[in-house]
């Protein structure tokens, strides 16, 4: 299972799907990608190869903000609609993880009593909090760390907005993620084999950190909202 997303100038999607292939290797049961564009959020899912993902994809998935997955199954089947990205009920936040949340059960009863839910993750769960969450602050930035907060258990989390063109963002826990830093762009990635062709400049986000990525930005913080200056390194693979 990964992650990979890509915020910059050029086409998000074939950067995701390279990406995805060189990361089947952690094993996987199925894929998706979600791209933002003009026209909102686009978004195609299967269970199965990357390289049925790539089959399914419309040529006209163009955009330059993009996130990516491959899945592991641990709560609910293997199955397109159980496969990431997921999306909030109102469709505005869509959400990438790996890992497993332990109390998402209890978060589903104590704040989604409401809340009609698709599938059988334990993901989708962290995404519709979110959207509770920005009713309440709202604030993406401020919302997406209570959202953090709440969550007991591993994770790797990439998260697109609809009403937003320009920015990704990211956490973790006991799951890898890793941001690439380019020219004009930036990647995230569960591994950087996925992105090096990209990149080989990279900085970690360590445990209980999130992170709000743009073209030309990254603002790493603590879950209590403190900045934190960290700088990179370089990776040496063969691209
Ligand atoms: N627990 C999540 C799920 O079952 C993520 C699994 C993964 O790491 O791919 O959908």
């Amino acid at each position: 299972c990964g992650i990979v997303g890509y915020v910059g100038q050029n086409n998000a999607k074939d950067i995701l799907l390279e990406g995805l292939k060189r990361l089947e290797y952690r094993g996987y049961d199925s894929a998706g990608i979600a791209i933002r564009n003009a026209d909102g959020i686009q978004m195609t899912k299967v269970k199965g190869r990357v390289a049925e993902l790539e089959n399914r994809l419309q040529p006209n998935m163009v955009g330059t903000l993009g996130i990516g997955h491959t899945r592991w199954a641990t709560h609910g089947e293997p199955s397109i609609i159980n496969a990431h990205p997921h999306f909030s009920q109102n469709g505005r936040f869509c959400m990438v993880h790996n890992g497993v949340i332990e109390n998402y059960s209890q978060l589903k009863n104590e704040y989604l009593s409401g809340t009609s839910l698709i599938s059988k993750t334990d993901t989708e769960i962290i995404v519709q909090l979110m959207e509770k969450m920005y009713e309440k602050l709202n604030d993406v930035e401020e919302a997406f760390r209570e959202t953090m907060r709440l969550l007991n258990g591993s994770y790797a989390i990439a998260m697109i907005d609809a009403e937003d063109m320009s920015n990704l963002y990211v956490s973790k826990n006991k799951s890898p993620l890793l941001i690439g830093v380019g020219d004009g762009f930036h990647v995230v990635t569960s591994d950087a084999i996925a992105t090096i062709k990209e990149t080989n400049r990279y900085v970690d986000i360590q445990d209980k950190e999130i992170a709000f990525i743009s073209s030309d930005r990254v603002a790493i913080k603590k879950l209590n909202g403190e900045s934190i200056e960290r700088t990179g390194f370089e990776v040496e693979l063969d691209s």
